[in-house]
């Protein structure tokens, strides 16, 4: 199966050099770009299966980006995953509007990143599954190509509004692991 291609419009070196190396690890395969006019230039040579797009760019906002991506059939139906310094609640909302599917906010935690990237993939183009196709938390295991449901290795039988929610929990499993550690609760 192809890797999941990723293309990173940052133009922050250090961010940009561990975003990378996070995503390689991960098994996707990068590109990067520094400006937004960078950013059309990899568009044109490589079709990518989802945008992390930093806002406070050289030549412009990532918001401008967005728009441009939005109205431009070949490209309007890639998942865009903001990423900003401001995080101020009006500016989650504009970038949500102008057509980002998702948002979040430096510093951030790269595990989270990485989750909320394989969700968005996953909901826009279900065969590439995160790579694996699976999707694991303790014994249980997801097999989204086949649309299976294991508990300690016996296929257990999930209505398809079960298997949603297990399918959101497992995508949001950095934040299970949060609230375990939690010792108020
Ligand atoms: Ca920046």
């Amino acid at each position: 199966m192809r890797k999941i291609l990723v293309l990173i419009i940052e133009d922050d070196p250090a961010c940009c050099e561990l975003l990378t190396a996070a995503m390689l690890e991960a098994g996707r395969v990068v590109h990067a770009a520094t400006t937004l006019a960078e950013g059309y230039k990899e568009l044109e040579k490589a079709r990518p299966d989802l945008i992390v797009l930093d806002r406070g760019l050289p030549d412009g906002d990532g918001v401008k980006f967005c728009l441009t991506l939005r109205k431009d059939s070949r490209y309007r139906t890639i998942p865009i995953l903001m990423l900003t310094g401001r995080g101020e609640v009006e500016d989650r909302i504009l970038g949500l509007r102008l057509g980002a599917d998702d948002y979040m906010v430096k510093p951030f935690d790269m595990e989270e990143l990485l989750a909320r990237m394989d969700g968005l993939v996953r909901r826009n183009q279900p065969e590439l599954a995160g790579g694996s196709g699976r999707m694991q938390f303790k014994g249980i295991v997801m097999d989204l190509r086949g649309r299976q449901v294991l508990a300690n290795g016996e296929e257990i039988k999930v209505s398809p509004r079960e298997y949603e929610l297990l399918r959101i929990f497992l995508e949001n499993r950095p934040y299970i692991r949060c609230l375990n550690g939690r010792r108020d609760l």
